[in-house]
């Protein structure tokens, strides 16, 4: 039977760095808050893809790793000791009689609360893989979608393919340890950010355009090289490789969460300033988050966080003005006091 204190206040679906912070910031308003996540560890696409990267453009840290800032958010997120239900995907919402939400996992399993946060990102985890004849007995070895161990390029000669902010980076990170970095890309211009793209022209970096992948050769998992293409002159070359690198985006799949009703695009989620989904009670941030020139970028997110939390709590208590705004205003409790 279900008791009152099994309800929370705040359940947050996903355990990316927005809804890592937002679980935080749900704890500074005193909400009884639960995290769910589909993966078996914390993180998101921090700590899926990109762990050994280094990110630069949270305001006030130059720079840390992806390993780093997950550390740091899971250690905040548990400030406040919210209960957190690790692999399992929420697929379905019913609302009670009595106002709260039933959310409903893979397993079967029940979670009852008074407001929900979708933190669900871009819902699949799951990179454009290369269609190339072979292409699958090189991953994991010397094929990556992403990089787990940067130390394993380390004096090797690296290919990568794309033209994102992600193969940018990757080339500018890769660009002092590798022996060479080789990228390529099938369109002229690129669509990494300024400085990245200027920083990587300016380095050691091959930069080869239009160009694409046509072949691979290797044996035992070991690639030794790949075929490549000028698509202008449709010329092709062989060059010799030790590692390959495919950055060619990712698969948008919202999952369970596209048939629950509420107003959708084929990025995500329409929420108004409030942070509300246009079900009453439901509401989202980050990457599934959806409105007029949003970025998808984690510091956005560590603002949509706050926004959701507080009309949260408006929404469970209409009468309770938001007066709490700065977390400097939190001590924490000693045993003392
Ligand atoms: C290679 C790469 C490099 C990047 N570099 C940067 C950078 O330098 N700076 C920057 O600001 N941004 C960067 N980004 C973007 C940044 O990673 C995202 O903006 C950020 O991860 C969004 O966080 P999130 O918490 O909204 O979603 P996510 O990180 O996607 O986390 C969502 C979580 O929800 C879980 N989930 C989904 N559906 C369900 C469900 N139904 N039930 C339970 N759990 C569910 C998923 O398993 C996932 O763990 C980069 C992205 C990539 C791919």
């Amino acid at each position: 039977m279900m008791q009152q204190n099994d309800i929370y206040d705040v359940t947050i679906i996903g355990g990316g760095p927005v809804g890592l912070f937002t679980a935080f910031y749900s704890g500074m308003r005193e909400m009884k808050t639960k995290i769910i996540e589909y993966l078996p560890y914390l993180g998101g696409k921090v700590s899926y893809f990109y762990p050994e990267k280094i990110i630069r453009d949270i305001g006030g840290i130059p720079q840390l790793s992806g390993e780093e800032l997950t550390t740091n958010l899971i250690e905040q997120a548990k400030t406040f000791d919210p209960t957190i239900v690790l692999e399992e995907q929420v697929m379905d919402w019913q609302k009670h009689e009595d106002g709260y939400f039933i959310l409903t996992s893979d397993n079967g399993v029940k979670h009852y609360t008074k407001t929900v946060i979708l933190a669900t990102g871009f819902g699949s985890l799951k990179p454009v893989m290369l269609d190339l004849p072979h292409s699958k007995e090189f991953v994991g070895q010397s094929l990556h979608y992403s990089i787990h161990n940067i130390d394993r390029f380390k004096g090797k000669h690296v290919l990568i393919s794309g033209g994102g902010n992600s193969a940018v980076d990757w080339a500018n990170e890769l660009e002092p340890i590798a022996k060479k970095v080789t990228l390529i890309y099938r369109k002229s211009s690129f669509k990494g950010i300024e400085s990245n793209v200027t920083k990587m022209k300016r380095s050691s970096v091959q930069v080869l355009t239009p160009y694409e992948l046509a072949g691979l050769r290797g044996k035992g998992g070991q690639l030794s090289s790949a075929i490549i293409e000028n698509t202008e002159q449709a010329a092709f070359e062989e060059v010799e490789i030790d590692e390959l690198l495919v950055n060619h985006g990712f698969h948008i799949d919202l999952g369970p969460i596209t048939k629950w009703g509420m107003d959708i695009t084929e990025a995500g989620i329409v929420v108004n300033s409030s942070m509300s989904t246009s079900i009453p009670g439901i509401f989202a941030v980050g990457d599934i988050a959806q409105y007029k020139n949003k970025l998808p970028l984690i510091a956005g997110g560590f603002n949509e966080g706050p926004i959701a939390v507080n009309s949260a709590k408006l929404y469970i208590h209409p009468k309770d003005p938001l007066t709490h705004l700065y977390s400097t205003h939190y001590e924490p409790l000693t045993k003392d006091s």
